[in-house]
């Protein structure tokens, strides 16, 4: 097979655009496997360029074998650190005893997987679902059935509310209601009765509410967003609202949920019980993609056979590992480690003086630092730091975040800290 582009990246010795931290070291040529993927993969994200091959624990590797501390963690989707031996182990089991039988069946593994999810994070139903993005359209189709059964809105005329900055996936309606120019334009129309508000704001909320409004959408703290954290009390007073306008509270807590907040949800921070939360990414223990949105029956007891569903929602493998994953974040206590060592990871953030940082923000393990764009851009930062080797990936461009798998622990927490500030002191003043 030949190598794509070699004439113009490997053998010159010039390398493209989309190398630009290869200047930072003395190797010119993009490696083939950057190539490869820059050449088949169709260009919808612009990886930092490191090509990693191998993965434990807190741990990344590339294809030279250079070690990365990884501050990403698959934007919160290996809270359990990478190959976790426990879910490797019963994810090797289930694959060799069932792996995908379709909801057509009952199997030997959901039930047990949907039970200690009901029981752990407090609703009496869950439905099982892949990918982020569905799960949340499970809510949304969930919240509009039940606001024309239950609540009685007329036909078609539900209304969801959502948050200015959200970000709950990529899908036609879920970019429908974004507020984000790129995630929109060229893939309109976007379905009806979606209405924006912004973020941390009440009384938007109390004015945007009318008899047609299903469910407000909304996430705990906004992490694709800038890991934008509202005042204390905010989801508080959704919720009285909500529950005064019979409106249904939806958390998206897909990055939120399962520790990484320092609580196991981040609703918990304001006392809050949504009528539904959607969870994703570390409920697949950094193996799969495994999702679900929880419900009490009063709201999921709206669906009937044949209204929704998924070919792999809850297939074997994925509630096996599901079930694991869930187990872990209780026996390895990862929430109160995501507590502890996020308290103390924001103070040492914050003991950073330099000119470029704006603000250092964070709740749990799950923090970001606001860089002035007018000296670095947060990817420029983000590449910075892969030298040093700590993993990290910019959002919106001026926000560098870290969320490290919550198993870390303070040693290696420490040496990533002495990276982070050794980055900005090779900033310079
Ligand atoms: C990542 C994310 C999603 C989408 O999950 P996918 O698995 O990428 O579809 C939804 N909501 C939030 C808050 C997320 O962070």
């Amino acid at each position: 097979m030949s190598i794509p582009n070699a004439a113009t990246s490997e053998h010159s010795g010039k390398p493209s655009n989309k190398s630009s931290a290869q200047s930072s070291n003395d190797e010119p040529s993009l490696s083939a496997n950057i190539q490869l993927e820059n050449q088949y993969c169709a260009n919808n994200y612009s990886p930092l360029p490191v090509v990693l091959s191998r993965g434990e624990g807190v741990y990344v590797w590339d294809e030279n074998d250079k070690r990365y501390l990884d501050m990403m963690s698959a934007y919160s989707a290996v809270s359990h650190g990478h190959c976790n031996p426990r879910l490797v182990k019963v994810l090797q089991e289930q694959a060799q005893s069932l792996g995908v039988v379709s909801r057509a069946f009952y199997s030997n593994v959901l039930g047990e997987f949907l039970e200690k999810a009901c029981s752990m994070i407090g609703y009496q139903k869950a439905l099982p679902m892949n990918t982020g993005s569905e799960a949340v359209e499970t809510a949304l189709k969930v919240a509009r059935k039940w606001a024309y059964q239950k609540k009685g809105v007329a036909d078609n005329k539900a209304e969801i509310i959502i948050c200015e900055n959200n970000f709950h996936g990529r899908t036609i309606a879920i970019v429908g209601m974004s507020s984000e120019a790129q995630y929109r334009d060229g893939f309109g129309p976007f379905p009806d009765g979606l209405k924006i508000i912004p973020y941390a704001d009440v009384s938007a909320l109390e004015s945007a509410i009318t008899e047609n409004t299903a469910a407000f959408l909304v996430e705990p703290i906004q992490g694709e967003g800038g890991i934008l954290i509202p005042p204390k009390g905010y989801l508080a007073e959704c919720a009285r609202l909500c529950k005064k306008h019979n409106v249904l509270l939806i958390c998206d807590e897909v990055q939120t949920g399962l520790g990484r907040t320092g609580k196991l949800l981040a609703s918990e921070h304001d006392g809050v019980k949504p009528d539904g939360v959607i969870l994703g990414k570390a409920l697949g223990g950094g193996l799969l993609p495994v999702s679900l949105f929880l419900a009490d029956d009063e709201v999921m007891n709206v669906l009937t056979p044949g209204d929704h569903g998924s070919t792999f929602g809850g297939y074997p493998l994925a509630a096996r590992v599901g079930l694991e994953a869930l187990r872990i974040i209780e026996e390895d206590q990862l929430t109160e480690n995501s507590a502890k060592l996020g308290g103390y990871f924001l103070e040492q953030l914050k003991a950073i003086n330099h000119p470029c940082i704006k603000t250092v923000r964070g709740q749990g393990l799950f923090i970001g630092i606001e860089l002035d764009p007018a000296v670095i851009s947060a990817r420029k930062f983000c590449e910075m730091l892969m030298d040093e080797g700590v993993l990290s990936k910019d959002t919106h461009h001026i926000v560098a975040r870290f969320a490290p798998p919550l198993m870390i622990n303070k040693e290696q927490l420490d040496w990533a800290i002495a990276k982070i500030a050794l980055t900005f002191e090779r900033l310079g003043e």
